[in-house]
């Protein structure tokens, strides 16, 4: 038999999931596979699925009817789905659809070479939580300017909604040395901007090693200019760590900060382990420390019991706190967890309405944060050629948004100062400071 030469990666959900592709691709390269330029040629077409919210499986699950042609075109294809799916959904996934190989949960990762050159075409799963598995010894492929390392795997928090601790296990911190290793190895492939992944990065600890001392290190890893992480728990959000921002010059300022709800009764349900106040204490803290940090979050609207009242509770936070942008959610019950045994009660046209509200918000205060900045100075990592015209670059700010600026002499993978000149909906546009020197070449 002939064993897949090519495969194809189709990626849903978190920044974890993409990361969790890329190591995918590691161990699949090893194994002398190759990517195919598309997924009709591919000899596997693999799925990197997400639980997190209904319409992300839904999504996944229409896509996989479609996927039957894909396969009865080409009946050696082997089709796989990898993430929170497979841990949720297990078995009953071949049954439902007989054109699917292989279930492989996020922690069997290593296996998939095997798995997909069995000598019998067997249909199988490889599931089951593995609390050792860190997948500390292999380094992620990566194309870009940008990567992410991811410092912890699952989650202990079950907040009251969220499916990821049944999916993907309890927490568990990598060791400091290997993802320092592993930021190093990036710096010497080019890349110069590190991202920091973990359902709840600020409760990572490696024996004596908590985040804010893995942070201190990171800042000291040559070549690497910028340092990003997402996601932070409010209630483990430590005023060390408010010390180790503001002292890495490397640490972006930008604290992606979930609230979820503004209402205290909501947030008990929700288990979230902090109040209303807190949090808008935590926020002026973290500003009082951080000055002009950026700020974004997520938000949930329709939790079950949700009323206006409390609903104006969570439009109440978004114009106090003024966040840069949020990821804003319509609940949807997951199966499993304790939020799906109380009553889905606020109506589907209640849930849109509110999300609708609260976007509008969003954006509104987001806009006019824009608008402030205009005149100001901001350094950009250089990332690759805008969209819209191939003369101007786009690249971050420190503070993560999107700019573009004119090519000039400059290149991918540099720094540079840029003064702000307008905003074209949410993208900083203007022109490299003629004094500015880029700050790092390579
Ligand atoms: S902190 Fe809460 S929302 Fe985030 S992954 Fe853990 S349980 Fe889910």
């Amino acid at each position: 038999m002939s064993f897949p030469k090519t495969y194809y990666i189709e990626t849903f959900g978190c920044q974890m999931n993409e990361y969790d592709s890329q190591l995918v691709e590691t161990i699949l390269g090893a194994d002398g596979m190759i990517p195919a330029s598309d997924k009709e040629s591919s000899d596997c077409l693999l799925l990197n699925t997400c639980s997190v919210r209904e319409h992300a499986e839904q999504r996944v699950f229409s896509l996989l009817s479609q996927h039957k042609a894909l396969k009865n075109n080409n009946p050696a294809m082997k089709i796989v789905l990898l993430g929170c799916m497979a841990s949720k959904h297990q078995d009953e996934l071949l049954h439902r659809f007989p054109h699917l190989d292989l279930v492989v949960g996020p922690d069997g990762y290593r296996n998939l070479p095997a798995l997909m050159k069995a000598e019998k075409n067997i249909r199988t799963t490889w599931l089951g939580n593995n609390p050792l598995e860190e997948y500390n010894d292999i380094i992620p492929a990566h194309t870009k300017i940008s990567a992410y390392i991811a410092i912890a795997r699952g989650c202990d928090n079950f907040c009251s909604y969220c499916v990821v601790p049944y999916v993907r296990g309890g927490e568990r911190s990598r060791p400091a040395d290997s993802i320092i290793e592993e930021m190093k190895q990036l710096a010497s492939q080019g890349i110069r901007e590190i991202t920091l992944l973990g359902q709840n990065v600020n409760s990572y600890r490696y024996n004596d090693c908590d985040f804010a001392g893995l942070l201190r290190r990171a800042n000291e890893v040559d070549d690497i200019i910028r340092i990003r992480f997402i996601t932070s728990h409010p209630k483990d959000l430590s005023e060390d760590l408010l010390n180790a921002m503001a002292e890495c010059e490397k640490a972006a300022p930008h604290l992606h900060l979930p609230f979820q709800a503004g209402s205290d009764r909501i947030l008990r349900l929700m288990n979230r382990k902090y109040t209303r106040s807190e949090y808008l204490e935590l926020v002026d803290k973290v500003r009082r420390f951080i000055p002009g940090i950026s700020l974004t979050t997520d938000i949930i609207a329709g939790f079950p019991t949700e009323t206006e009242d409390n609903f104006q509770q969570t439009l109440e936070i978004i114009r106090r706190v003024r966040f840069d942008d949020a990821f804003t959610y319509r609940y949807s019950p997951r199966p499993g967890t304790a939020a799906a045994e109380m009553p889905d009660d606020v109506p589907e046209e209640v849930k849109i309405d509110r999300l609708e509200r609260m976007i509008s918000a969003v954006r509104k205060i987001a806009r006019q944060n824009l608008q402030d900045l205009i005149s100001r100075k901001f350094t950009v990592l250089i990332e690759h050629k805008s969209k819209k015209d191939p003369d101007w670059w786009m690249g971050r700010t420190e503070h993560n948004r999107i700019a573009v600026i004119p090519k000039e002499k400059y290149k991918p993978g540099e720094l540079v100062e840029m003064r702000v000149e307008t905003i074209a909906g949410f993208t900083l546009k203007g022109a490299i400071e003629i004094e500015a020197k880029p700050i790092f070449i390579y």
